[in-house]
């Protein structure tokens, strides 16, 4: 099948090679002409794992194509996909002006009958606006061209998305059209194979969809931040009341580990989004509020403890920085834990020093050239010298450390972990003062 893809972020450049391995001839298209110049040299702008040799490898097959022409790719096939940014808004609701530019295009451009696939994540109604743009430019025109909306929302995550896109859990597609139901699970069939994961239903509940499943797993992530934060009061451990819930089939051990906070480009902006869809309902989604509220506080967490550590007195002090993605295995550093916790130092007049093993190009694009910010060669020339060691991300490469080597070689033996990626005996035995999340410590 013929597809073109808008929009060559995670979730489109992903969803475009991903279908053109398994043999669609797929158009990716984006306003970003640099980024469309760098593709076309091979180069893979975002850090994905597996990304860059599934581009390549398909780019040279000649199945996967870049351009900036966006006529061309709605003439180019039947399936369009939108998979731009819908980035939140001061009012926290989502800014669909991407997703409004690509229908106008289409609109403009369409020459004949088009599927248009709504993958970005979008409040409910969006179809219907896109529906509307795309009919409204056609009337324009003159012209009459068949064409329907439909949603499929994207459910991969950073780290994992190629996993996740060739191995659904699920593959929504909302439409009230059996014909347009049938040309997506055609264009599905080869991710579609070990058991039927599409689940079909009207556009409205499949927007809805996305949201609630993010809405829920960032709830679960509050929930037991806040935990965290009674057990840490009542000298509990967090992680033993998480094996002792998880253990409960209904609840599971899956998705419920405390830390510094949920960040990235989605959990943040689409609770905010659906609580503020929510109000324009005339419905107030106080779960939701209270959820971004707990994550807010809980972003303050690990400054709060090393004030603590250090009585307040942060001034002129190294802080040395273990991750600064909002989770491993990916480069992705939009609202994450690391970026509340440095600009709260910088504040305080302290210094940061940090690693990670593949989001450093993404501080120097945030924060650019500054005194106060410098970027190790690894972890653990971050942490020589440092006043205190902090940890915002599990990557897998911080969870084996030498604590005997930690203790010499920091100025002061504090460690803060936002990820409770150690024994708190284990540390503490070598000397070091340990500060976790929820685990019976006072600071
Ligand atoms: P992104 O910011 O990484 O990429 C968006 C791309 O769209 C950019 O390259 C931008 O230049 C391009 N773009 C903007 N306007 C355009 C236009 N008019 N025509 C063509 N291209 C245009 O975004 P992303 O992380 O890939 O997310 C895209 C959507 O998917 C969002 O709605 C997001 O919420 C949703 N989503 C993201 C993830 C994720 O993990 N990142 C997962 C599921 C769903």
């Amino acid at each position: 099948m013929k597809l073109s893809i808008f929009g060559t972020g995670y979730v489109g450049l992903v969803t475009g090679a991903c279908f053109a391995d398994v043999g669609h001839e797929v158009l990716c298209i984006d306003v970003d002409a640099g980024r469309i110049a760098m593709l076309k040299e091979g180069r893979v702008p975002i850090f994905e794992p597996g990304l860059r040799e599934m581009v390549v490898r398909n780019a040279e097959a000649g199945r996967l194509k870049f351009s900036t022409d966006a006529p061309a790719g709605v003439r180019f096939a039947d399936l369009i996909f939108i998979a731009v940014g819908t980035p939140p808004q001061h009012n926290g609701s989502a800014d669909l002006s991407h997703v409004l530019a690509v229908a106008e295009t289409i609109g403009e451009h369409i020459d004949g009958y088009k599927i248009v696939v709504g993958k970005s994540t979008v409040p409910v109604g969006t179809a219907d606006r896109v529906e509307a743009v795309i009919a409204a430019a056609l009337a324009r025109r003159g012209a009459t061209h068949g064409f329907d909306v439909c949603s499929n929302p994207e459910f991969l995550k950073e780290g994992s998305a190629i996993e996740d896109f060739t191995k659904p859990a699920r593959i929504i597609i909302g439409s009230e059209k059996e014909a347009v139901r049938k040309k997506l699970q055609e264009c599905y069939a080869p991710y579609n194979r070990n058991h039927d994961k599409l689940i079909s239903m009207d556009v409205r509940s499949a927007e809805l969809t996305k949201y609630a499943a993010n809405a829920m797993l960032a709830t679960k992530i509050s929930f037991m931040n806040e935990m965290a934060n009674i057990a840490e009061r009542l000298g509990a451990d967090i992680e033993e009341v998480r094996q002792g819930i998880g253990s409960d089939p209904r609840i599971g051990y899956q998705f419920i580990y405390p830390g510094c906070g949920y960040g990235g480009s989605c959990f943040p902006k689409d609770v905010r989004a659906l609580a503020h869809t929510a109000e324009e309902a005339g419905f107030r989604a106080e779960l939701m509020e209270a959820v971004e509220r707990v994550n807010n506080v809980q972003k303050g967490v690990l400054f709060r403890k090393l004030e603590q550590a250090f009585d307040g007195d942060l001034k002129g002090r190294t802080i040395a920085l273990w991750g600064l993605a909002f989770k491993p295995n990916t480069d992705d550093m939009r609202d994450a834990p690391s970026r509340t916790l440095m600009e709260a130092l910088w504040e305080a007049g302290a210094s940061v020093r940090a690693f990670d093993p593949e989001a450093m190009t993404e501080a120097r694009r945030h924060y650019g050239e500054r005194l106060d910010l410098s970027l190790a060669s690894g972890h653990l020339d971050a942490a020589a010298g440092a006043d205190a060691l902090v940890i915002c991300t599990e990557w897998k490469q911080f969870r084996v450390v030498d604590f005997a080597w930690l203790k010499a070689n920091l100025k002061s033996p504090v460690i803060i972990d936002g990820r409770n990626l150690y024994d708190p005996e284990d540390v503490r035995r070598h000397g070091l003062l340990y500060y976790a999340v929820g685990r019976g410590d006072s600071v």
